[in-house]
């Protein structure tokens, strides 16, 4: 049966839908580390958050976030990735980014070096990321604080919507609900050879 697809609307009908949409998703940026330039971070909070994920050539995305008890991927014995997520200024862009930090503390991985470099008193100091070989990074905490660091707004928004939840650090990373997971044809086999289907 043919459908009406017409419909009647307002201007002020369609402004406001758009306001509502914009007032109630912010989204961050996930950092990406690249090898060609070093990435300027201002740190500014102790605030981390801990993400387990899992990575996999069976799923159509590169990461999927772990959904817990039950998780599909993880009764298919894929292994669970833990990152940290770091929020960070980046004063190139004037954004709040998103960093993910593996769990490594091996020498010459990132989340040792911010473990010491830092620290309350190093908020508002510029620090630059650089890529080097085998997955190991340099960083560089750079000699005085970022200008006007105090009088940022980006900060200070970014910190009131943490607080009343309307951003999530994992926003940065897709999710597949459990039954997205078995639907995938690989998966799908997959449990089936575990006579787990
Ligand atoms: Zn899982």
């Amino acid at each position: 049966m043919a459908q009406n697809t017409t419909a009647q609307t307002t201007f002020s009908a369609l402004r406001e839908q758009l306001l509502a949409e914009i007032g109630t998703t912010t989204t961050v940026e996930q950092i990406r580390l690249n090898g060609n330039d070093p990435t300027t971070i201002v740190p500014f909070t102790d605030y981390l958050e801990e993400v387990s994920l899992h990575y996999s050539e069976l799923l159509s995305l590169p990461y999927t976030k772990c959904n817990g008890d039950g998780c599909v991927a993880c009764k298919i014995s894929n292994a669970v990735t833990k990152k940290y997520l770091m929020p960070v200024y980046l004063p190139l862009t004037k954004t709040i980014g998103v960093l993910p930090i593996s769990e490594s503390k091996k020498n010459g991985k990132l989340l040792p070096q911010i473990l010491t470099k830092v620290t309350p008193d190093t908020f508002g100091y510029p620090m630059s990321i650089t890529s080097l070989v085998q997955h190991t990074f340099g960083l560089v905490v750079h000699p005085s604080p970022l200008k006007d660091f105090d009088k940022l707004q980006e900060i200070e928004v970014f910190l009131e919507q943490l607080n009343s939840g309307s951003v999530k650090l994992d926003s940065i990373y897709k999710s597949m609900t459990n039954e997205e997971l078995a639907q995938q044809e690989s998966v799908k086999t997959r449990l089936e050879i575990l006579g787990l289907a």
